[in-house]
């Protein structure tokens, strides 16, 4: 039997080193756009590569068909990646909050560790070719590349894999070429596809003025004026909007709403720990005790240097008021800020900037490999 991988991605090598593991006898050719193996991998966690999680359920996964993840997961759950890991000298460094990353902290040395495995299984690499179309005659299939501008031919595959990933981070060649020819040749469907795990854009005019200030955050994600989502975690200032964990994460269910114009909005709430009178409290007990100091300087210490002056601002209250001059409404304003600071989402940072996509080939019309298939 003879096999076509499309992409060298994380899902391209595991399915290649899988399908050689069934059946050693097999050819498997691993195609791939780029001059290496898993470019994706190695930008992953900021190069430390956050290569799974220790925790996984079908509702860590969007999708209109939970299904479909709920049968992958029962094939291959995280003890099975771990063996696997293991199997290729792999370890793993499982952290307390279910982050697991390779315990050398490097995502070179999992892609170099993929690539020898790869290898030692006799996998054809095939780098620098892009495959931009896919025939089928009499049960076999023909695939069309370019590669420095020349057009080539390869034929006779049993069975093509198309795991060439969506259009997430184009300058290491991600594309959509594999969800097109799915789409143009072999009569699949997709959804709109966009750009997720990503920064978003606000209207927020005084970005630049609080740019790289970093908190922890409840961010509460709104559209149309319905709460949809609520997550806790890292949240940073930038000068186009907001960035970190929570939005990275809240992106995922930001991104569809924005491209069908509807109203996005995000919530901030800098103490989420403690109610809204709490925090009402502290600042009025604050004030109280120290009624000559400067009212902005004093915030400083609760929220940052550069958030402090801008919640003034926001507010209309003047900066160089004294403590003991800011009145109960003013005080309402900053705690009101404070928990529940509102942005309007105006945009995205692109698939430029994005981790992942969303949309792509409808999962229903995929079907369950059998174990066996390979066996043949
Ligand atoms: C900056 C960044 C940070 C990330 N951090 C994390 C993280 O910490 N943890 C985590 O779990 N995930 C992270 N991700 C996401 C993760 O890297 C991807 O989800 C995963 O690598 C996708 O694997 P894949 O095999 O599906 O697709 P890809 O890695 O996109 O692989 C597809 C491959 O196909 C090739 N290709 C595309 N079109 C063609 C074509 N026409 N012909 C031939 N080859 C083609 C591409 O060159 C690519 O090598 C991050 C992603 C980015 C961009």
């Amino acid at each position: 039997m003879k096999i076509a991988i499309i992409g060298a991605g994380a899902a391209g090598i595991i399915a290649a080193i899988t399908a050689k593991r069934i059946n050693q006898k097999i050819q498997i050719d691993l195609y791939d756009a780029n001059k290496g193996i898993g470019k994706k991998i190695l930008a992953s966690g900021n190069g430390r590569c956050n290569i799974s999680n220790s925790d996984i359920t079908n509702e860590n996964y969007i999708g209109e068909n939970p299904d479909f993840v709920s049968y992958a997961l029962k094939q291959f759950n995280f003890n099975d990646f771990e063996k696997f890991c293991k199997s290729i000298g792999l370890l793993l460094d499982i952290k307390e909050t279910n982050k697991v990353y390779p315990l050398s902290n490097e995502a070179k040395s999992v892609v170099n560790l993929l690539e020898e495995t790869l290898i030692s299984l006799d996998v054809n690499i095939i780098y620098e070719t892009r495959i931009i179309d896919i025939k089928k005659d009499n049960d076999k299939f023909e695939l069309i590349s370019v590669s420095n501008e020349e057009k080539k031919s390869f034929k006779d595959y049993d069975k093509v894999l198309i795991s060439s990933g969506l259009a997430a981070a184009p300058q290491l060649n991600a594309t959509e070429d594999g969800m097109n020819i799915a789409v143009s040749k072999f009569g699949h469907s997709s959804n709109i596809t966009y750009p997720s795990l990503v920064g978003l854009q606000t209207d927020f005019e005084l970005s630049t003025k609080v740019q790289g200030v970093k908190k922890e955050a409840l961010v509460a994600l709104y559209v149309d004026g319905q709460k949809e989502k609520e997550i806790f975690g890292d949240l940073l200032f930038t000068k186009y909007g907001l960035s970190g964990f929570s939005i990275l994460d809240i992106s995922q269910f930001a991104v569809l709403p924005l491209e069908y114009y509807q109203d996005v909005q995000l919530s901030i709430n800098l103490f989420p720990n403690k109610n809204r009178n709490e925090v009402l409290g502290m600042i009025e007990s604050l004030f109280k005790s120290l009624p000559n100091q400067s009212a902005v300087l004093l915030l400083t210490g609760i929220v940052s240097n550069k958030l402090a002056p801008i919640i003034f601002e926001i507010n209309k209250i003047d900066k160089e008021s004294l403590a003991k001059d800011i009145n109960a409404k003013q005080i309402r304003a900053i705690v009101n800020t404070l928990t529940n600071w509102r942005f309007k989402v105006t945009g995205t940072q692109g698939f430029q900037h994005a981790e992942a996509s969303g949309g792509g080939i409808r999962t229903d019309e995929v079907d369950k490999p059998a174990r066996n298939s390979f066996n043949s």
